[in-house]
């Protein structure tokens, strides 16, 4: 993509300017997730933003898991995001990082916290703590703990580590300012004792930092030099400061805040993603349906167009909500220019043409792709007996119709053209099939008699299609904003999110679809193989994503 047609952010100029005033030589970000849930479209923005500028300046962009958290966490999800990260086409500089890596480092900068006199240990209990913390218009108290002497404090800190006490029971927390106006630094809390099992440090610690003490300090570690994070976290950075001002690191880093990203109709918060995975109302992390990068990655959505949508919508300080067609215009972009066409009848009608021999077989050829010639040629096996899909035949219709009417014309695509003489039907008065002629000689050309058909039409050879199972899905939820709405999020899931047909038939070359390859279904949308069940039984194609926007369409009405 050209440089000209990135909206220019903020963070750029920022580091432009740094780098021109010599305030930093090189630029290093990092992403830094916690391995608590599967990455989502917003991360997705996160990760374009950190490594999209170390790319663009020349930098390094480093990832690190904020692992502070052993309950909520799992080695599979480490797995997950790696993944996610190189599907996007990202690449981290040297190995991954891990909070859990400095937690030797962070306890000796707790003790030298405590040995200054800024930290001590608290037995309030979690009640008692939020009691004593105060609100947005009152001032907190001091903890009745706050003044224990420095040796006291290192003996209790030394016993938490060694687990001499109950999860609970006490804490470490900063001595800052109990009536501060920002509740942040109301002696924050910097250790917890949990015993749990940790998914890279087993069981060496049973006391971890919380997020909020150790980010900065992995940060100075690191050498970060642009800290960039989401806007939520713009109330933490006087406490980051603090933390860093107080303490022996080796590096300052400084912390820049953008607005969250938040697509329309959908929902971007692992917790309520997880809910949706464990209440079983997709089939998991990467359903398809998912706005998770691996979601949209079986979805069929490419990692080029997460990243042109990423571009496109920019880096700022708000956090208002971003309509989802840019992202489904960015994957209809690319698919479009991309995707090799193929034919899929999703709803089969048999059609017998009565004047074509049943011992003749033609091989049509069509181009994989109207303008892609290096795509090459797909073959269409032609007989007496094909499908097209039910929709696209009438006994009679309007002239909008454009498609095949009984008595009139309509073209096969990259085939002929017909006519329809005459429907059969079942006991129950359904249409089983029509039956139709060719039009001579209307290969590629028009009819000689100068009758020319309406439209056109997609179709399967009856003896040649194969059966493939198709899972058409649309939009999860349907309301724009359906965790800002008055009821729960699962009051707005959209009930008609996956529809799967068993009967779709298409063209004999997809039989060799390799797992996540990308269609466009001609006159149906984009399609891809899917990427978890193929080899065995029939293949498998998800709905990306239909050709136009429907949703749009239907608003405007
Ligand atoms: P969630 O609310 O989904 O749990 P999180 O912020 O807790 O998200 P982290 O794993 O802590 O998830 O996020 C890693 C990075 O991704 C952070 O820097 C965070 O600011 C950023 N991030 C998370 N969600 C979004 C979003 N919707 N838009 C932009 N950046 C995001
Ligand atoms: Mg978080």
């Amino acid at each position: 993509m050209n440089e000209d047609s990135t909206p220019s952010n903020f963070l750029e100029n920022i580091i432009r300017e740094d780098l021109d005033t010599g305030r930093v030589q090189e630029v290093v970000t990092r992403f830094p997730p916690e391995p608590n849930g599967f990455l989502h479209i917003g991360h997705a923005k996160s990760i374009s933003v950190n490594f999209g500028l170390a790319e663009r300046f020349g930098g390094r962009c480093n990832l690190r898991f904020d692992d502070t958290n052993p309950l909520k966490e799992s080695l599979e999800y480490v797995e997950s995001i790696k993944a996610d990260i190189q599907w996007l086409g990202y690449h981290w500089d040297g190995d991954v990082k891990f909070a859990s890596g400095y937690f030797g480092q962070l306890y000796d900068w707790a003790r030298h916290l405590v040995e200054q006199g800024d930290a001590y240990v608290c037995d309030l209990d979690p009640e008692q703590m939020r009691e004593f913390r105060g609100s947005l218009t009152e001032p907190g108290r001091n903890s009745p703990y706050r003044d224990r002497t420095v040796e006291e404090n290192l003996a209790l800190l030394e016993g938490m580590k060694n687990g001499e006490y109950e999860e609970g029971s006490r804490v470490l927390r900063a001595r800052i300012d109990m009536a501060s106006p920002n509740i942040n630094m109301r002696d924050p809390i910097l250790y917890r004792i949990r015993k749990v099992s940790h998914h890279q440090t087993g069981d060496d610690w049973c006391i971890y930092p919380t997020y909020d003490f150790a980010h900065g300090q992995e940060d100075a570690i690191e050498g970060i030099t642009h800290s960039v994070c989401t806007l939520e976290f713009e109330d933490h950075r006087p406490l980051y400061d603090w933390l860093i001002e107080h303490l022996p690191v080796p590096h300052r880093p400084r912390q820049y805040e953008f607005g969250r990203l938040n697509p329309s109709y959908t929902i971007t918060s692992k917790r309520k993603l997880k809910a949706l995975v464990d209440e079983a109302v997709v089939s998991g992390w990467d359903d398809p349906r998912m706005p998770t990068i691996s979601g949209m990655r079986r979805r069929g959505y490419t990692p080029a167009a997460i990243r042109r949508f990423c571009d496109m919508i920019g880096t700022t300080r708000s956090d208002g909500i971003v309509d989802v067609a840019m992202l489904e215009h960015a994957i209809r972009d690319d698919l479009n220019e991309n995707a090799p066409r193929a034919m899929c009848v999703l709803d089969p009608l048999r059609v017998v043409l009565t004047n074509y021999p049943a011992d003749k077989q033609e091989t049509l050829v069509a181009p994989a792709h109207p303008n892609r010639e290096e795509l090459g040629e797909r073959q269409l096996p032609f007989g007496r007996e094909l499908f097209i899909d039910r929709d696209d035949f009438r006994e009679e219709a309007n002239k909008k119709y454009k498609r095949l009417v009984l008595g009139k014309r309509v073209r096969l695509r990259n085939a002929y053209v017909i006519e329809a003489d005459e429907v059969l039907r079942d006991e129950d008065g359904e249409i089983t099939a029509v039956h139709c002629r060719v039009v001579e000689d209307s290969l590629g050309k028009d009819p000689a008699d100068g009758v020319k058909p309406k439209g056109v039409i997609h179709w399967v050879s009856a003896e040649h299609g194969i059966p493939v199972e198709v899972r058409l899905y649309d939009r999860l939820f349907n309301v724009e904003a359906p965790d800002r709405g008055e009821e729960d999020f699962h009051a707005y899931l959209n009930p008609a999110s996956l529809q799967v047909t068993q009967q779709a038939i298409a063209e004999p070359g997809l039989a060799a679809a390799q797992p996540e390859s990308r269609y466009q279904f001609e006159r149906e949308g984009y399609f891809v193989a899917d990427r978890e069940d193929h080899g065995d039984g029939k293949p498998v194609f998800n709905k990306t994503i239909g050709l136009r926007d429907t949703w749009q369409r239907m608003e405007a009405q």
